[in-house]
């Protein structure tokens, strides 16, 4: 047993006193979401996309979606003392990250019923000096992350979605987030995640509403989904210089390959890249794919990385 159990419970108490780190609790929160894929399907009679939220209420106790005025928030969760939920959506996004929200907030149900959030052992928290804030701050984060998978897992079940990806390229993003329902940030996280050919997902917004500044790394994920740092690719430069591909992608509104440099637990790796902007105005960024090439490179097991992120 830790001794900070009692930053670690959640408010219902300790449980549960199995403890569990994080790769533990995802793949925990991954396997129950699976489940309810396969009852879905069933349920529904086929396995086409796009799965939306709601196919999931019955199976979780959920009475009812509703879409309400929200202000900032992007969904909600309220339970009743039946045992029974209602989700509360923002009314004024649009209805693909309506259904994110719908299933992020299942992902909250998830958490609760399997006791995740009390059994969680994040081991930053035993390296790190004893400080409830930032425990909780950790806590928080980590939790939000497993109800993103879950959602990620009910909207784009992994079996389906593979299936659907043919090809892993930029070329492939729109049509696969049109044919799920889901945004193209959230699709291209999945593409990373799922990707037969190991992949990273990137996401660049200029740094002012102007094209004439560089752009900024926002976010970046895989190749697969490792909860932990090491196995994951970081980009060597967070920043896409004037004149580099990932601008002209951003400036000329087309596709752009290049090239671009990762460093791996294992050393530095040279990833083929296809860069395209989407949205317009303030909005307008810019998704990066970038993949091994295959032939040049050594076998995928050198670098760590394992399909779909499980061992
Ligand atoms: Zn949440």
């Amino acid at each position: 047993m830790i001794n900070d159990s009692s930053v670690l419970c959640g408010p219902d108490g300790p449980r549960n006193s199995v403890a569990l780190t994080l790769d533990e609790a995802r793949d925990a929160i991954v396997n129950r979401s699976k489940q309810l894929v396969t009852e879905a399907i069933r349920k529904r009679g086929h396995d086409s996309p796009p799965f939306s939220a709601a196919d999931y209420a019955d199976l979780l106790g959920v009475a009812k979606i509703v879409k309400t005025d929200l202000r900032e928030l992007g969904g909600a969760l309220l339970r009743y003392g039946n045992g029974s939920f209602v989700i509360k959506v923002n009314s004024a996004h649009i209805p693909t990250r309506q259904n994110f929200s719908s299933a992020h907030e299942m992902g909250h149900i998830l958490l609760s019923e399997l006791g995740l959030e009390s059994r969680l052992r994040d081991s930053e928290f035993r390296t790190r000096r004893f400080n409830p804030q930032v425990a909780r701050k950790s806590r928080n984060k980590a939790r939000e992350r497993l109800c993103d998978v879950a959602a990620s897992e009910l909207l784009m079940p992994e079996d389906v979605f593979k299936r659907h990806l043919s090809e892993t390229s930029i070329g492939s993003l729109e049509g696969l987030a049109d044919m799920f329902g889901t945004s193209r940030q959230t699709t291209a996280i999945r593409i990373a995640e799922v990707s037969p050919t190991p992949c990273v997902a990137l996401l660049w917004k200029p740094q002012k509403a102007s094209n004439s500044m560089p752009l900024r790394l926002e976010w970046h994920v895989g190749p697969g989904r490792p909860t932990s740092r090491s196995g994951r690719y970081f980009p060597v430069t967070e920043s896409a210089a004037i004149g580099g591909s990932v601008y002209e992608a951003f400036r000329d509104g087309k596709i752009v390959k290049s090239y671009k440099e990762f460093k791996t637990r294992f050393g530095t790796k040279r990833l083929r890249m296809e860069s395209k902007a989407y949205g317009s105005g303030a909005t307008k960024y810019v998704i990066s794919l970038a993949f091994e090439t295959g032939k040049s490179n050594p076998p995928e097991d050198q670098f760590g990385w394992f399909p779909g992120g499980r061992s």
